[in-house]
Order: structure tokens, then C-alpha cells, then sequence
């Protein structure tokens, strides 16, 4: 199946916010919002308000992937809140100590020795959240459109998909490294700079 004929399958699914209120039921997730949005782009989970943020393009999109993408962001308003919690104050601990380090150049005190291990530690929470998502979300996929679809259709979305996320996987894995890593080396650049260089 090429891309045309999955998004030809994919329009004869409801639209975005009934497929994110079935999928969370089939979840047994009756707390988590859903919030409709014409300016949003992407979908997202705020674990911070605990809502899952939808855009509105109903049928007849152009975006093969927009059921599986809702279910991944289903899969994240059940996961662990401990490590959702963890997730986000590391993120922003580690935005913050990025500013702080730079501030405290200007003291001359070095703290870059602390920025490390708090990079790591939310790589670390971040690929496993996304990683599980990314991996649980063909089989919730696979879940929801038997209801509505053929056998053979859901049998060629399984094949489609199945390749889809095995690429997916490899994806989220170094993006989520290059998007912790290039501030970290920024700082520490900036960092080596100052204490090898000006001081
Ligand atoms: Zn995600």
C-alpha cells in the first residue's frame, strides 16, 4: 500500500476529536481533556493540565498519519505520572541550570559538571516516554480502526504502519538527543571559552 491508498483508508475514520474520545474510552481514560485547535499544527499531551491538544482537520485531510499520531498522544495520558512528573521538572531543571551556567560564567563559577548528569537523566525519561508511545501506538492504532475498517484494509495498514514505526522509533530516538545535546554543547563551548580562553 503507498501512501495515496493509506490516506484513502485513513479519511473513512471520523474525525480527530472522535477518534481521540473513542480511543481514550478504549483506554479507560475518562479524566483527560481534549481541547480542539485550529492553530495548532501538530497534536500534543500537556501532562501539566493533563489534556490532549488536537488540531481540528477532520476528513479529507492530507495527513496519513493522523490517527496513529492521536493515539500515541492517547498512550501518553496513561503512562506512569511519576515519570511524567519526573520528565517534566527534569526538563525544565535542566533549561534552568542552561541559563544558570551562563549567568554564573560571569562570576567565574563553573557548574557545567552538574549540567551533564541532568542532560542525561532527561535523555534518558524522554526517550522512554516517547519510545513506549511510539511502540504501543500501532496496536491501540490496530484497536481502534477494526470497528470501522476491512480485513483487508486494517491488514495493509498493519503492514504500512508497521514499517512506519520501526522508522519512527529511530527518529524520536536521536532527535530527542540532538534536541538536549546542541544547548549542552552550546554552554559548553561557551563555557571552555571563558575559562581557557578569557579568564
Ligand atoms: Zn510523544
Amino acid at each position: 500500500m503507498n501512501k495515496d491508498n493509506v490516506l484513502n483508508v485513513i479519511n473513512k475514520l471520523p474525525s480527530n476529536l472522535e477518534v481521540c474520545n473513542s480511543i481514550l474510552k478504549k483506554l479507560n481514560n475518562n479524566s483527560t481533556k481534549i481541547i480542539e485547535m485550529s492553530a495548532i499544527k501538530g497534536n500534543y499531551y500537556s501532562f501539566i493540565n493533563d489534556t490532549i491538544y488536537i488540531s481540528n482537520v477532520s476528513k479529507n485531510a492530507s495527513d496519513e498519519n493522523r490517527v496513529i499520531v492521536i493515539a500515541h498522544e492517547c498512550i501518553h495520558s496513561i503512562q506512569n505520572k511519576v515519570v511524567q512528573l519526573a520528565n517534566t521538572v527534569i526538563s525544565n531543571l535542566y533549561l534552568m541550570l542552561l541559563l544558570v551556567t551562563i549567568i554564573l560564567l560571569f562570576f567565574k563559577i563553573d557548574i557545567i559538571f552538574i549540567l551533564f548528569p541532568v542532560m542525561l537523566l532527561n535523555i534518558v525519561v524522554r526517550e522512554y516516554l516517547e519510545l513506549n508511545a511510539v511502540t504501543k501506538s500501532k496496536d491501540v492504532f490496530l484497536d481502534y480502526i477494526k470497528e470501522y475498517l476491512s480485513e483487508e484494509e486494517i491488514f495493509n495498514l498493519d503492514e504500512y504502519f508497521s514499517k512506519e514505526i520501526n522508522k519512527a522509533k529511530y527518529l524520536y530516538f536521536l532527535k530527542i538527543i540532538f534536541d538536549k545535546l546542541w544547548p549542552f554543547l552550546t554552554v559548553m563551548i561557551i563555557n571552555y571559552i571563558c575559562f581557557n580562553i578569557i579568564y
